[in-house]
């Protein structure tokens, strides 16, 4: 027995039966991923223990000697790994980079410019119930209603109308590639920053899949835990002359002490992402994301803007009669995890929903290929093209299970 089953069997008991859902179920939250062994026993390391404010070479506490070489390795391999002039690995979350690179340009009250949360943005842009709509003026583009896809002629005009301090790019929820220098070109022409948020994408940006912004705009952020397989956590890039600013921003301006423990976790990820094996997952990813979407095309159902370029598809259930909330409900008993999302022109509430979010960073983990991918197409279409079937839905979760167990958490990635 563990010590933490002698000591605390109540959380050890938790774990345990959080270990064997994710073991027995299939994961597909498009921002969810299964890290590797040596990220987990980092994480779970005695680097927990000790405060470190500041950065390498000016803590503010002693003995923080280790410290400095682990943080340094993170930041040094982040940077190869993207070709950024700087990194900062210290914020805690993909939201605090993205406040950390805002109070560091622009002043409260200034405008941003950003996607809206209901058509594939993120909560940390501009919504009304996040600091960041609190705080700034939001104006926001969407995507076009008849291509689901981004219209850089559209938002350049948005942007010369309305003459944002900053212009935000990235997703949440958009199955296409983004084109970060057509933003770059928009914002130096409105005389706005611009920061690309590449929380869900940075693994397919790491690995050369999809264009980077990190040569064409100032300031990009990340999380540290989709694509990207590490810790939870975020990250920030930025050219050298905003270097100063943004680690100021984040330490003293919005944390306290790093977690140097994750830091550590998010060294260990980023050496996994430089392998040549790191890209040819992601372009697993991508094969099985294409793939999932093709089968479920097949099966009848309609995908936003008609596929992926990417990890994540988005599902427009609304021919369907059904709503995301009930998908997810019912995928939920076939042993499928998902999550209902808003689709472009929506009509129900974001706890509702018309669509579903479905994304293969965390089945790819476990070695899942194309054939596993038709399979489980098969297994979506099945529940959503008859819902109140109770025993189909039982004899699918049947089959995840077996599906599951052919594939053991942490038999691929370790
Ligand atoms: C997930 C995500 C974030 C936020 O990450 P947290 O670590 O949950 O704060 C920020 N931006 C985008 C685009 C995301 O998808």
């Amino acid at each position: 027995m563990s010590s933490l089953a002698n000591t605390d069997p109540e959380v050890a008991d938790i774990i345990e039966m959080e270990r064997l859902r994710q073991t027995n179920g299939l994961e597909l939250i498009a921002s969810e991923n299964i890290v590797s062994k040596a990220v987990l026993e980092t994480t779970g390391s005695i680097l927990t223990n000790k405060y470190a404010e500041g950065y390498p070479g000016k803590r503010y506490y002693g003995g923080c000697e280790y410290y400095d070489i682990a943080e340094n390795l993170a930041r040094d391999r982040l940077c190869q790994l993207f070709g950024a002039e700087h990194a900062n690995v210290q914020a805690h979350s993909g939201s605090g980079a993205n406040m950390a690179v805002y109070f560091s340009t622009i002043n409260y009250g200034d405008k941003i410019m950003s996607m809206k949360l209901s058509e594939g943005g993120h909560l940390s842009h501009g919504s009304p119930v996040s600091f960041s709509g609190k705080m700034y003026k939001v104006v926001q583009y969407g995507v076009d209603h008849e291509t689901e896809r981004l219209d850089y002629a559209d938002i350049a005009a948005m942007a010369r109308k309305e003459k944002p301090q900053m212009i935000v790019c990235g997703a949440s929820a958009y199955p296409r590639e983004i084109d970060f220098k057509a933003f770059g070109e928009i914002a130096e022409e409105v005389g706005a920053y611009c920061v690309a948020d590449i929380a869900h994408i940075a693994g397919l940006v790491a690995a050369g899949l999809h264009n980077s912004p990190i040569d064409v705009l100032p300031f990009t952020t990340t999380t540290t835990h989709k694509t990207l397989r590490g810790p939870r956590g975020g990250a920030i890039m930025c050219k050298q002359e905003y270097a100063q600013a943004i680690d100021k921003a984040i330490f003293p301006g919005l944390q306290g002490g790093p977690l140097m423990h994750i830091i550590a976790a998010k060294a260990v990820c980023f050496g996994e992402a430089l392998k040549p094996s790191y890209k040819e997952y992601c372009k697993q990813i991508i094969k099985n994301a294409q793939t999932l979407a093709a089968t479920l095309d097949a099966e009848g159902l309609r995908l936003v803007s008609g596929g992926t370029d990417n990890h994540l598809m988005l599902l427009d259930l609304s021919d369907k009669g059904l709503t995301g909330l009930q998908a997810e409900n019912t995928l939920h008993d076939a042993g499928i995890t998902v999550n209902k999302n808003t689709i472009p022109r929506e009509t129900l509430s974001p706890f509702v929903t018309s669509g579903l979010r479905i994304g293969t960073p965390a089945i790819t983990s476990r070695g899942m290929k194309e054939e596993e991918m038709k399979q489980i197409g098969t297994f979506i279409a099945t529940v959503l093209n008859d819902i109140e079937n109770k025993q189909k839905i039982a004899a699918v979760r049947k089959e995840v299970e077996a599906l599951a167990s052919k594939f053991p958490i942490y038999a691929v990635t370790e």
